[in-house]
């Protein structure tokens, strides 16, 4: 069934996913970089996001990587108009200062993710990998900074860092970009959102409503019983359905022309009225 979502979804436009950044970059050392920066302003609107993720790309032109590590970096002056919902343009100026810092200790950023990984630990693999960017932002604007790189141990769900994850790692499809040789799929944890934790609640794979660190576990696990070597591989065709308001689970009459239809709990709840 699930299939059969991915055949519905898994070719909506890419205009409607940040990831779209990434595909404009022919080099990897490019795409990684401007995934990275893509994925972690991933929150508000998809216009906002876009908007704003065209003004900063335009600040990282012709090469993220390349700018990002320049020998000098990018003056404050350049971010200066730059603001993302409660990113002010200091924070956004102290994110690519973070990114900086890492592309200097560790050369890429797949090279940062492997030194701290380690065989079954995802979450510590993932508070590793973001205690790295914590450290090269330092103290200033600690709340900005601690939403931008979270902390798992915290139980936040780090949805946009598995989304980089995904885009990294999960072979090229169209929409994921393996740029990533060395790491599995198999261990990618779902990016958990409001949309993916409603729709993963409608087809039963969690009773738990928030979209923390354990309820990412649980659907992974959930979706690991379907495919093991890669249960992040329906995350995009899944989370259209709400990123493009497909399903708001409050508009009876509209899940027939919803591919999840056949087996959502929530809509058969809803017609036999319990
Ligand atoms: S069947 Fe209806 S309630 Fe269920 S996910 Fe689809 S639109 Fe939402």
């Amino acid at each position: 069934m699930l299939d059969a979502v991915l055949a519905a979804r898994g070719g909506a436009p890419l205009s409607s996913d940040p990831v779209e950044f990434a595909h404009r970059y022919k080099k990897r050392e490019d795409i990684e970089a401007a995934a990275f920066v893509a994925a972690s302003f991933a929150f508000g609107a998809v216009p906002q996001i876009r908007s704003f993720l065209e003004r900063l790309f335009a600040v990282l032109s012709p090469s993220p990587h390349g700018v990002l590590t320049a020998s000098r970096p990018v003056p404050a002056s350049r971010t200066a108009t730059l603001r993302h919902r409660f990113i002010s343009p200091e924070g956004v100026h102290r994110f690519l200062l973070a990114i900086r810092s890492a592309y200097r200790d560790h050369g890429t950023l797949e090279r940062l993710y492997l030194s701290g990984m380690r065989a079954g630990d995802a979450r510590g693999n993932m508070a590793r990998f973001l205690s790295s960017f914590r450290e090269g932002w330092g103290e200033a604007l600690s709340r900005e900074r601690n939403f931008l790189f979270p902390d798992p141990s915290l139980g936040s769900a780090c949805k946009r860092h598995h989304l980089f994850l995904r885009w990294m790692v999960r072979s090229a499809d169209g929409v994921d970009l393996g740029a990533w040789r060395s790491v599995s799929p198999s261990g990618l944890i779902v990016p958990v959102d409001t949309h993916m934790a409603r729709l993963a609640g409608c087809i039963g794979l969690t009773r738990r409503t928030s979209a923390d660190w354990r309820t990412a576990e649980e659907i992974t696990a959930a979706f690991r019983t379907v495919c093991p070597d890669d249960p992040v591989r329906y995350d995009y065709a899944l989370t259209r359905i709400g990123i493009m308001g497909d399903c708001t689970a409050r508009r009876p009459g509209f899940c027939s022309a919803c591919p999840l239809d056949p087996i959502c709990e929530r809509r058969r709840t809803a017609t036999s009225g319990k």
